[in-house]
């Protein structure tokens, strides 16, 4: 049976000191009370390894937000792959639609990330979702099968496994407009169906897909229980551990 994931994405928030104190109220909470899926913590890259040594005995995962498309060398700023993996980190999330959009990060450079990161052994949240003016277009599935053909569609099968797709809809992400259930379970559907066609029916079985955009505690019980929708990707509700939790117990 796939995974079902909760996943935090802090962006650029949080001190080093401040992500330090999130990380240890959420792994007391999660000792106190065992969580019914697997628990990720996206941080920004100076929180890595310390987040990664507080959380090493517990559920909790930690995944980078970026890494470069360069290996290493002279790329002043940029962090590696194996720089991420270094720190203890399990997950790196890329193709976010904040990287495209302002870091125009295109499906090239996505894929060449993707492969990197893949070959240092991390697991990938894999971000892909269409913007307002495509869903009012009735584009978001085209959108969604080329933002899958172009960076991670060459993998084979094996790599395939290290992938978590999160789909999020660009129009609802910190908008607090979220989509219905129903609309998020479609594309979910449609997205599994793409890797089907690519993977066959039991690697898209296994794959998690999860929904990302103004998913909240108060929304998370209804779209989580579409048969397709296997957890979301949390932005803004993952900056606060009882919001983070709330989402996180939608799974009991
Ligand atoms: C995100 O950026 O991945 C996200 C889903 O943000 P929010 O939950 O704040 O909409």
């Amino acid at each position: 049976m796939r995974k079902h994931i909760v996943a935090g994405n802090w962006k650029m928030n949080k001190t080093l000191q401040e992500g330090v104190a999130l990380a240890t109220e959420l792994k007391e909470i999660l000792a106190a009370e065992k969580p019914n899926c697997e628990v990720i913590i996206g941080t920004p890259f100076i929180h890595l390894a310390t987040v990664s040594e507080l959380v090493k005995d517990c559920v909790i995962a930690v995944s980078a937000e970026n890494c470069a498309n360069k290996a290493s060398g002279a790329y002043t700023g940029e962090v590696s792959a194996a720089m991420v993996k270094s720190t203890g980190a399990e997950y790196v999330i890329l193709g976010h639609s904040e990287r495209r959009e302002y870091y125009h990060e295109t499906p090239e450079i996505l894929k060449e990330k993707v492969d990197l990161a893949l070959a240092e052994g991390l697991k990938v949240i894999f971000c892909i979702g269409e913007s307002l003016e495509q869903r009012e277009a009735g584009e978001q599935e085209a959108v969604c099968k080329a933002e899958l053909a172009g960076s991670v569609f060459h993998l084979t099968p094996e790599q395939w496994k290290s992938i978590v797709i999160a789909y999020e809809p660009i129009w609802a992400i910190g908008t607090g407009k979220t989509a219905t259930a129903e609309q998020a379970e479609e594309i979910h559907a449609y997205i599994r169906k793409c890797v089907a066609e690519v993977y066959g029916a039991e690697l898209a079985d296994e794959t998690s897909i999860l929904y990302g955009g103004s998913c909240k505690a108060s929304n998370a019980p209804e779209l989580f229980q579409k048969p397709d929708i296997d957890g979301g990707l949390i932005g803004g509700a993952s900056l606060k551990a009882p919001d983070f939790k709330g989402i996180i117990d939608a799974w009991k």
